[in-house]
């Protein structure tokens, strides 16, 4: 029976009718690259994180991660703490600046990193740290201002997985970091098909990375438009880059902004769906967060070790049930090992915790009969 339906895929964007209307009109508008739209995102993104918070709208947060660590002033001979459990992008901007990206092993419980490992590869080159929020579990913020203080760290933190999301009332993005960056890619909790979204309360951060979102111009198509004087004058102050977010991209964005609470509620009840409907298995669930909001944007097990994870994926493939492993840790990718001679047991959690774990479907857009087919995969495939 199950052979006869539909492939079920492990993530799917949660887009509809709204989004359709807003990008058509936002086309016909005539106003196709970074205009108004894009602005009101940013506002309307930075007023969803609390005051004081200014966004820059740009088109990957893998840029946005770059723009930060730019502004911070990142630099050759710098190091930055990465953890090893992430997307390669955390690492590859570190290098963009000539910096050193310096891996670090993750808690065995929320696989986001761990401060007590991180304290040992600080170096007197160690210029800032970049935690990223797996899966949604937000950091302890706390921990996080405490140990950059110890260090005198700066702080870009990867919030790709982490729109919303807050550790207590801290919410992620508004807390005292220098930069926190999220992503709005295809599959992530809110999308605008390639996107992010740099968040600061540093006036200087968010000019540097406007300045150098742009070719380094020192004003925007958008301020020139409306300038009379002079709208042709512009000048380059730096060789910047080319990060801009497009307005129907923006539009899109506005849309998903507004029903961001919504679709994570969503998330949250497949979520607690699963927790219930596998508590009796032999199989490790993900923690759940205690005080605060967990984004849900990824549903993480772990089973008993690798042939175990190996033949879960493949009987729920055979049953057309896409599944993921987040993440290969980056000291097992080829460009990281070989750069700094890694081995597996330089970092034992994440080499460990690894061959272990599979990701689930959890998107907002599925039903209840998906919710019920890999519920009850599962349990075949682990009961
Ligand atoms: C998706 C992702 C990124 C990159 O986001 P883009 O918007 O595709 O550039 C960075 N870090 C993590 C942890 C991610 O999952």
């Amino acid at each position: 029976m199950t052979g006869e339906l539909p492939p079920l895929p492990f993530a799917l964007p949660d887009v509809g009718e709204e989004e359709i209307a807003a990008v058509a009109e936002t086309i016909r508008s005539g106003w196709v690259t970074t205009g108004p739209k894009a602005r009101e995102f940013e506002e309307r993104f930075a007023a969803s994180l609390g005051e004081g918070i200014e966004a820059v709208a740009v088109n990957s947060a893998t840029a946005g991660l770059h723009l930060a660590l730019e502004a911070i002033g990142i630099g050759p001979g710098d190091e930055v703490l990465v953890p090893t459990w992430t997307f390669t992008a955390t690492a590859e901007v570190v290098r963009y600046l000539g910096a050193e990206p310096i891996l670090v092993d993750v808690c065995a419980d929320t696989l986001n990193i761990d401060f007590a490992a991180a304290a040992e590869k600080v170096t007197e080159r160690t210029r800032a740290i970049m935690p990223v929020h797996i899966a949604g579990y937000p950091i302890d913020a706390k921990a996080l201002a405490a140990f950059a203080d110890r260090h005198f760290l700066k702080v870009v933190e990867d919030a790709a997985h982490a729109y919303p999301c807050a550790d207590g009332d801290q919410r992620v993005g508004a807390g005292t970091s220098e930069a926190t960056v999220f992503s709005f890619y295809a599959t992530k909790t809110m999308t605008t098909g390639e996107g992010g979204m740099l968040v600061t309360r540093d006036p200087e951060i968010a000019q540097r990375a406007r300045v150098m979102r742009l070719h380094g111009i020192s004003r925007d198509a958008f301020d020139r438009y409306r300038s009379t004087a002079s709208p042709w004058r512009y000048e380059v102050v730096a060789p910047g880059y080319k990060y801009n977010l497009p307005d129907p991209a923006a539009a899109m964005g506005l849309v998903q902004l507004s029903r961001a609470e919504e679709m994570r509620g969503k998330r949250q009840a497949i979520a607690e769906r699963y927790l219930t409907a596998f508590a009796d298995l032999d199989v490790e669930l993900p923690p759940v967060v205690e005080s605060g909001v967990h984004a849900w944007h990824l549903f993480i097990i772990r089973l008993a070790d690798e042939a175990a994870r190996d033949a879960f994926v493949a009987y729920l493939s055979s049953l057309k049930i896409g599944t993921s492993v987040h993440f290969i840790p980056l000291h097992f990718q080829p460009v990281w090992r070989d750069r700094a001679g890694h081995v597996a047991s330089d970092f034992p959690v994440a080499s460990r915790e690894f061959d272990r774990v599979v990701s689930l479907p959890i998107f907002s857009s599925m039903n209840e009969a998906q919710v019920e087919r890999v519920i009850a995969a599962t349990r075949e495939a682990l009961a």
